[in-house]
């Protein structure tokens, strides 16, 4: 089988790291990566050997790179003439704008959660909904934030068939890599009720009720949800069966914090430099063993998200489902991760 052409458009913290795990895999290929204008990302992209475009045809631009002594193969259009599929990492709402042009080249697209899910009318998380967007033209990856809700609540959904959620999302203020945001002083809540994250998950599974809050503050490392979810009468599951359940599901490590020095988000992203993928990422959802306790029909938990790095490999299970070449959901998340191991272990 002829491997898969992928296009990155929009090399950031996002388009790189998704570079490098499409890298990974047997089946698809990077054929190239976007920059809007020389900068210190270009060289990364070279260095990797992924071949560099820039994000517009405009022939000033393009030749920008080329005054700056850095190889440019082209404009996006001269790329997604030799892709099969197109990941737009561009900034949140900007990707919206590239809609018409990977239609108008007929390329299927996936676009970030930093877009709206009326873009595409279709969002993936690999759990959730890898079957529903089989074949499809273009989706979108959910958030961080929905991502990481999905990973833990989908597989308590599928356990007891129903949950009533309220969630507090604590979210970093910004990316470590990034000067603008804020707050650096002080607790931004997110007046805007509910935030948009709970609803978010509905667009990948529907049945989970579910509302949210945010705040922002002062740390560039991980986001902490901290979640409180009703179960049926009769879900028959405990505590321990719960963590169980979690622990047997893709993504998900369940640790203990006291036992093993992991109470802040601080340690928890040590281990996972220790782990030894670029960029210290965690893909993984963190869950504190110690800090799930289910009492009666309600549950209570707290768990961390890499903000950078959890949808890495969902999109990689994404370009799987609209190329229609991976059906099962379980079996994609098994070769992407194994290959992303690989590939770090090198
Ligand atoms: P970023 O700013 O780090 O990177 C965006 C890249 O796109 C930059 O290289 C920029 O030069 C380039 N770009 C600018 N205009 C463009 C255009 N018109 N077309 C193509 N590329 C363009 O942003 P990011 O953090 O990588 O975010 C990308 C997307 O991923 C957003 O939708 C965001 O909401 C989403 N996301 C971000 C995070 C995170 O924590 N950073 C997590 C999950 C999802």
């Amino acid at each position: 089988m002829n491997a898969i052409n992928v296009a990155i458009n929009g090399y950031g913290t996002i388009g790189k790291r998704v570079a490098d795990a499409v890298d990974a895999q047997e089946d698809m290929e990077v054929v190239g990566v976007t920059k809007t204008a020389p900068s210190f990302g270009c060289n990364l992209a070279i260095r990797k050997g992924f071949p560099l475009y820039c994000t517009s045809d405009d022939p000033k631009r393009i030749s920008a790179f080329e005054k700056a002594g850095i190889e440019c193969q082209g404009g996006l259009s001269d790329l997604l003439s030799i892709a099969d599929v197109v990941v737009d990492c561009s900034p949140g709402k900007v990707g919206a704008e590239n809609l018409d042009k990977y239609k108008d080249a007929g390329v299927k697209h996936i676009f970030q959660g930093g877009e709206e899910h009326s873009l595409t009318g279709l969002s993936y998380t690999s759990c959730a909904n890898h079957y529903e967007n089989l074949g499809a033209d273009g989706t979108r990856v959910v958030s961080c934030n929905t991502t990481g809700l999905s990973r833990t609540l989908i597989p308590l959904f599928e356990a007891c068939g129903s949950l009533k959620v309220e969630c507090t999302m604590i979210r970093r203020a910004a990316d470590p890599g990034d000067s603008k945001k804020g707050p650096i002083n002080a607790i931004k809540p997110v007046l805007k009720i509910p935030s948009h994250h709970g609803s978010d998950v509905m667009t990948v599974k529907s049945g989970i009720e579910i509302n949210s809050l945010a705040v922002a503050v002062p740390t560039t490392i991980m986001h902490v949800h901290a979640i409180v979810a009703d179960l049926p009468d009769n879900h028959g599951l405990t505590t321990e069966s719960i963590v169980e359940l979690w622990r047997e599901t893709p993504r998900v490590i369940v640790m203990l914090g006291e036992g093993n020095r992991l109470t802040t988000t601080a340690e928890v992203m040590e281990m996972a430099r220790d782990m030894g993928r670029k960029w210290g990422d965690l893909h993984e959802i963190f869950v504190w063993e110690d800090g799930v306790k289910l009492v009666g029909n309600r549950l209570y938990y707290f768990q961390a998200i890499h903000q950078e790095s959890d949808v890495i490999p969902e999109n990689v299970d994404c370009i799987r489902a609209l190329m229609g070449t991976e059906h099962d959901w379980r079996s994609s998340v098994a070769n992407t991760d194994a290959a992303i191991s690989r590939y770090y272990s090198l």
